[in-house]
């Protein structure tokens, strides 16, 4: 029985850990903190986190490098000012559609100046 309920928290821990990489968060560090609280716990700060806002997607090669990277370390994509305008946050991060247009202006002529 209580090898039974063993099991199963360090099956849940291993997913939940799975579950982080996925989100492109540190997987043993997910892992040690399933085993070490809940699963089940560590399961939902996870969802409420969501991906790693500190990573950013390479467009040639789709792997996650850091926000600052002007250089893509897997494939020396070399990131422009122009790939940064193509990744434009999209309108969720904004309260209202104002302050949406707001900062695309002031995006858009700060990166064509
Ligand atoms: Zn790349």
């Amino acid at each position: 029985m209580t090898s039974g309920i063993a099991f199963s928290w360090i099956a849940f821990s291993i997913m939940v850990a799975a579950f982080a990489h996925y989100k492109r968060r540190s997987l043993i560090g997910w892992l040690a903190a399933s085993l070490a609280f809940s699963p089940i716990f560590t399961c939902i700060i996870l969802l409420c986190l969501g991906d790693n806002p500190d990573l950013k997607k390479c467009p040639k090669c789709a792997e996650y490098v850091h926000k600052e990277a002007s250089l893509c370390r897997f494939c020396n994509f070399a990131f422009s000012d122009q790939t940064e305008k193509d990744n434009l946050p999209r309108r969720g991060k904004f309260r209202t559609l104002q302050q949406y247009e707001k900062w695309k202006e002031a995006r858009v002529r700060h990166l064509s100046k």
